[in-house]
């Protein structure tokens, strides 16, 4: 399991707080870890903290916060450290069945500056960064109006689109905020789920082609992409031991069972493996195609847009672009921008029959 180094340094603990960062409107409640309070414990006590939680409770310069049964909330100048990224501002930390939650309350403008950090980089030219912060905006608007009642809107990981704090944020990035403030795309007058992905590889992928839950959404059809060509990850080949991927395939597959082979059995309109055949003995173990690529590991099979062979205990994965495929390819939309393209002429070529509206005219 990735280790999580959590560092704390709080000048305050209390509800004072930054007017700038709390005018923000709407607020999104960003899950920051979920997990268990005693290896948080461990996890908080490292670095010279002056901030752990034990027996359930936040312990701060020897004074205790119980958080057993009602949550606590403060504000902090200074920073969370989680994996390498600096959080700062509101936090909630609850107890749900002996799990803690720690949730990272942030303005919403903020928030997607935070995830333009995460998603690419501050060399890329403004119109890409702008299509981005807007693509950004809307899917985390979209959860927080789906989830009003859970106790965080989105996920700070891939779960959702990762998220990587607010401690520093490039100027671009927050100019590129600034500049598209509030604009969200909108299809039949709704806000939209606006996936995205680094490279489609030439075409990009319809939602229910991938995830089979996905129905309905007209704005993510199948789009020519001319413009990824020069991602570094376009075409790649990657190989694993067979003995590595018994071990990946564990969940699916009977103790004792082993993979002889795999097998494509359909895949979709655009080449992308839609389900997948592995044969163990005389079983036969069929799984849909984002499945397979998720047990192999999305960091070795980039794409489905891919073939598969087994051969001399070694299964290799040859193909083309990096990620699901659906909705905005950022490579291209990067590529676009260079060729003097607009944000909104990149947001109209990978998304169909959208409108772009402001957030106010939702809340
Ligand atoms: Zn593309």
């Amino acid at each position: 399991m990735r280790k999580i180094l959590i560092l704390f340094l709080l000048s305050i603990l209390t509800v004072s707080s930054n007017p700038e960062r709390e005018t923000g409107k709407p607020v999104l409640r960003v899950l920051l870890f979920r997990g268990n309070p005693t290896r948080a414990t461990k996890d908080f006590s490292q670095k010279q903290n002056n901030f752990i939680v034990r027996d359930s409770a936040l312990v701060h310069n020897s004074r205790s916060y119980p958080i057993q049964k009602k949550e606590i909330s403060f504000t902090t100048e200074s920073y969370l450290c989680i994996n390498g990224y600096y959080f700062t501002g509101n936090f909630t930390l609850r107890l749900i069945n002996n799990y803690l939650e720690i949730i990272n309350n942030t303005p919403l403008e903020l928030y997607t500056a935070g995830v333009l950090a995460a998603e690419i980089s501050s060399s890329w030219p403004m119109e890409a960064v702008k299509a981005q912060a807007v693509a950004t905006r809307t899917y985390a608007f979209y959860k927080f109006l789906q989830n009003p009642k859970k106790t965080f809107h989105v996920n700070a990981s891939v779960a959702d689109q990762v998220f990587s704090g607010t401690w520093k944020i490039d100027a671009v990035f927050l100019q590129a905020v600034k500049e598209t403030t509030g604009k969200i795309i909108t299809c039949n007058k709704k806000p939209v789920e606006t996936f995205f992905h680094a490279c489609c590889g030439g075409e990009t992928e319809k939602p229910q082609d991938v995830w089979q839950t996905s129905t309905g959404l007209i704005h993510l059809q199948n789009i020519q992409c001319y413009y990824c060509r020069t991602h570094p990850k376009f075409s790649w080949t990657n190989q694993l031991p067979m003995s590595v991927l018994n071990k990946l395939f564990s969940p699916v597959m009977k103790p004792g069972e082993t993979i002889d082979n795999i097998r494509i059995l359909s895949r979709t309109r655009t080449g992308r493996i839609r389900s997948v055949e592995l044969a163990a003995g005389k079983r036969k173990i069929t799984l849909d195609g984002n499945q397979f690529r998720l047990l192999a590991g999305s960091t070795v099979m980039l794409s489905l847009k891919a073939t598969i062979a087994v051969r001399n205990e070694q299964c290799t994965f040859t193909g083309t672009g990096y990620g699901h495929g659906v909705g905005l390819c950022q490579w291209g939309a990067k590529t676009m921008a260079e060729q003097n393209r607009t944000y909104l002429s990149i947001l109209n070529y990978y998304y169909k029959f959208i409108e772009i509206k402001n957030i106010t005219d939702y809340l």
